[in-house]
C-alpha cells in the first residue's frame, strides 16, 4: 500500500516535466527554430554572427562533455540588443531557443542553445561603465557580464569586497547568480545568491503565467519577488539578468590562513560542524579531499610549500585519502588577539599554520 507521504504517479510526472523544463534552453514559442532568418535583420548588423569560429566556440563549454551547436551568436553591445532578440523570437512564428553565456565555465551545455542563438554576455563589458560602488550603502551595482575578479579589483579601490565569493573568480556575475555561487564564506554569509539586493531581469519565462516577452523588470525581495527568486539560481530559464546589486563589506586588512590535515573523516566533519556553529567564529571555512590519484597538482599543491610535498604525498599514500580543512580569520591591529584563539578552537593535527597578509 502506498504511503501518504510518497508522491503519487501524477505528482512524479509533474516533477519530471518541471525538471525537464528547467534543463531545456529558453524557447519563447513551440514552433520550429529558424534563427538564420534573423541574420539579415538590420537591428543586429555586425552583432549577430553565424561564422563557424563563433558558433563552434559557443557550442563547447569548460566541461568539454557536450557539443551543442547554435545557429548564431549574438554579441550585444547593450541591454536593448538582448531585448530586441527575445522580442523578435517571441513575436515570430518561427521562434528559437536563446541562452545567455557568461564565461562558459559550465560543465555540460547549460549555456547552450541548440539551433538557436547564444548571447555572448561578455561582449557587453565596457571598461568605462558597468560597476558602480556605493560606499555608504555597502553595495555595488554591476553589469552581470563582469567577472568576479574584475568586480573585486574595482571594489578594493574603495576598501570594500563582496560578502560572498566563489573560490575561482574568473566566472561572470550572471553565471554564478544563475547557479548559486559557493565558497568558504557560505557557511557564514550564505551563497552568492543570498547576498544580492536587487536584479534587473529581461523576462523570458515569467513564473506565474509562463509568458516572457522580453521586458525588463527590476526585482527584489519586495518588488516582483517571484521573478527575483526564480532568476536567482534559475540557470537562465526565467530571464536574462543584466544588473545585480551585490552586498559589500569592508575589506579585511589581514587574514590568518590555516590548513589542517585529517586522516579520520568523523573527526574532520565534527570539527567542521563545530566551527560553523561558533557564533563569532571564522570568516572562511572549506573542506576538501586529497586522494591518491596523480600528481600533487590534484590537491592544490600551491597551498603548501614545495619542501613539504613529499611529506604530504607519503601521508596520502599511507592513508589513501586525507581530508583538508582550510580556515581563515580576518583581523587588524585591534583584533590581533582573536587570531590566537583560532588554534585553540581546533583539536586536530595542525600541519600548516601560516600567517598570510591579505591585501593591504
Ligand atoms: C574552474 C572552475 C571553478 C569553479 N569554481 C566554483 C566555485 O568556487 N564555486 C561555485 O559555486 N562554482 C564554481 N564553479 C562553477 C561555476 O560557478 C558555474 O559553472 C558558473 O555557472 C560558471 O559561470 P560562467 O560565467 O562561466 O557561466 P556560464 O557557464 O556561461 O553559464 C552558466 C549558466 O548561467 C546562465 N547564465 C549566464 N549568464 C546569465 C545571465 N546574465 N542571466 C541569466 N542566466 C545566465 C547560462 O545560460 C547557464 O545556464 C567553477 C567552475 C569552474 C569551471
Amino acid at each position: 500500500m502506498a504511503s501518504n507521504n510518497f508522491p503519487s504517479q501524477s505528482h512524479l510526472l509533474v516533477i519530471i516535466i518541471f525538471i525537464t523544463t528547467l534543463l531545456t534552453p529558453i524557447t519563447t514559442n513551440n514552433t520550429s527554430p529558424q534563427p538564420w532568418n534573423i541574420l539579415s535583420n538590420d537591428n543586429f548588423a555586425g552583432k549577430l554572427t553565424s561564422a563557424s569560429s563563433s558558433v563552434e566556440a559557443a557550442a563547447i563549454d569548460f566541461g568539454h562533455v557536450t557539443k551543442i551547436l547554435p545557429s548564431a551568436v549574438l554579441n550585444p553591445s547593450s541591454v536593448q540588443d538582448i531585448i530586441d532578440l527575445i522580442k523578435l523570437s517571441f513575436d515570430s512564428q518561427s521562434s528559437f531557443p536563446i541562452a545567455a553565456r557568461g564565461h562558459g565555465h559550465s560543465f555540460r551545455g547549460q549555456a547552450a542553445a541548440k539551433d538557436g542563438v547564444v548571447v555572448n554576455m561578455r561582449s557587453m563589458v565596457n571598461e568605462d561603465r558597468g560597476i558602480k560602488v556605493s560606499r555608504t550603502g555597502l553595495y555595488a551595482d554591476v553589469d552581470t557580464a563582469w567577472l568576479w575578479i574584475e568586480v573585486l579589483n574595482k571594489t578594493l579601490e574603495l576598501g570594500l569586497t563582496p560578502v560572498s565569493w566563489t573560490d575561482y573568480l574568473y566566472l561572470t556575475i550572471g553565471g554564478t547568480l544563475s547557479n548559486g555561487g559557493i565558497s568558504g564564506q557560505t557557511s557564514r554569509y550564505g551563497p552568492q545568491i543570498s547576498n544580492v539586493l536587487e536584479l534587473d531581469v529581461i523576462t523570458v519565462i515569467f513564473p506565474r503565467n509562463f509568458i516572457g516577452k522580453g521586458e525588463i523588470a527590476t526585482c527584489s525581495n519586495d518588488t516582483n519577488s517571484d521573478l527575483f527568486y526564480a532568476a536567482l539560481g534559475g540557470l537562465g530559464q526565467f530571464g536574462i539578468i543584466t544588473r545585480a546589486r551585490i552586498k559589500l563589506e569592508l575589506a579585511p586588512k589581514r587574514a590568518k590562513w590555516l590548513r589542517f590535515l585529517y586522516t579520520d573523516f568523523s573527526e574532520f566533519t565534527r570539527d567542521q560542524e563545530r566551527l560553523i556553529s561558533e557564533t563569532d567564529g571564522l570568516h572562511f571555512l572549506e573542506g576538501s579531499v586529497m586522494l591518491d590519484h596523480g600528481p600533487p597538482d590534484n590537491w592544490r599543491s600551491t597551498y603548501y610549500p614545495p619542501s613539504d610535498h613529499l611529506r604530504i604525498v607519503s601521508m596520502i599514500k599511507r592513508y589513501r585519502v586525507i581530508y583538508c580543512l582550510e580556515v581563515a580569520k580576518y583581523y587588524d591591529e585591534t583584533s590581533q588577539h582573536s587570531v590566537n584563539e583560532v588554534r585553540g578552537m581546533i583539536k586536530c593535527l595542525p600541519l600548516y599554520p601560516k600567517k598570510m597578509y591579505f591585501m593591504r
